[in-house]
């Protein structure tokens, strides 16, 4: 790292980040939802779903940015009404990407972080934008960017006056096609290492593959990450978005007792 007085490293004091009851940073934070918002049933099937076997925080997109501009791009307004409507019926807070200035003030009124998907993780304007705003912000690791760039996000973000980031590792781009991405689960370690700021894991869209998130998120808890995030879907084959890599209700519920098993094996650790 070059420039050793950016505010974002150091790691003698952890930082908290605090999003409605969910506090990153000191236990671990399991963060699971639909890709997108789809409908108010789905929403809330999925958010019933997801607190009854434990989850921390609910997710769900309410603006996507799809490689293909024909592909569903997300509820808008709507959405954000639906997934306030989830977290007031669950008690969960809530995460949903905004992806562009002009929406960040009032996406901020409707939820209680807000995402910065891995295409815009370069998108200087909105980092200043949601820099000058009070909601804590779930950065996550674009998927051609090196730690040190990364770091340097999360750098003008807190540059503009919001000590509230949390990094998220979701996978990179490498020659391998068998997996959406590649989880480079050593750069969540190293960000730990390098930074106060507590760093997650994605491993639903660093695999793409229903059977590997389980392993990978067992793997991310043994190296010591702060919280995972998962795609789950009521019903993934009917899913308008990232359906084959969502867990269906009942695998979620295995899931969450096995990382919770592991989580408190690791927090008894002497
Ligand atoms: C998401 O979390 O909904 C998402 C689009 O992820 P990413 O930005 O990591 O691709
Ligand atoms: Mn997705």
């Amino acid at each position: 790292m070059k420039n050793l007085k950016m505010a974002t490293l150091g790691n003698k004091k952890r930082t908290l980040v605090q999003a409605g009851t969910a506090v990153f940073g000191d236990r671990l934070v399991v963060i699971a939802g639909p890709c997108s918002v789809e409908s108010e049933k789905q929403t809330i099937e999925a958010a019933i779903a997801v607190k009854e076997a434990g989850a921390d925080m609910l997710r769900g997109g309410a603006f996507k940015p799809r490689t293909s501009p024909y592909a569903f791009q997300g509820l808008g307004l709507e959405g954000l009404k639906i997934l306030r409507k989830a977290s007031e019926i669950t008690g969960l807070p809530t995460v949903t990407e905004v992806i562009d200035t002009r929406d960040v003030s009032w996406v901020a009124e409707y939820v209680d972080m807000l995402q910065i998907g891995a295409r815009n993780m370069q998108n200087f304007s909105l980092l200043l934008e949601v820099g000058r705003q009070e909601r804590p912000v779930l950065l996550k690791r674009g998927m051609y960017s090196t730690i040190e760039e990364w770091l340097n996000c999360a750098e003008y973000i807190l540059s503009e006056g919001n000590p509230n980031v949390v990094l998220c590792e979701r996978g990179i781009r490498t020659f391998e096609r068998y997996t959406r991405n590649t989880l480079d689960l050593s750069a969540m370690v190293a960000a730990r290492q390098l930074s106060h700021l507590p760093v997650i894991v994605d491993p639903t869209h660093a695999t793409g593959r229903l059977s590997l998130i389980e392993p990978m998120s067992l793997a991310a808890i043994a190296s010591g990450t702060d919280g995972l995030a998962v795609e789950v879907h009521p019903c993934p084959d009917e899913a308008l978005c990232d359906g084959e890599q969502s867990m269906p209700p009942e695998l979620f519920v295995r899931y969450m007792k096995n990382i919770r098993a592991l989580q408190h094996a690791m927090e008894s650790l002497p």
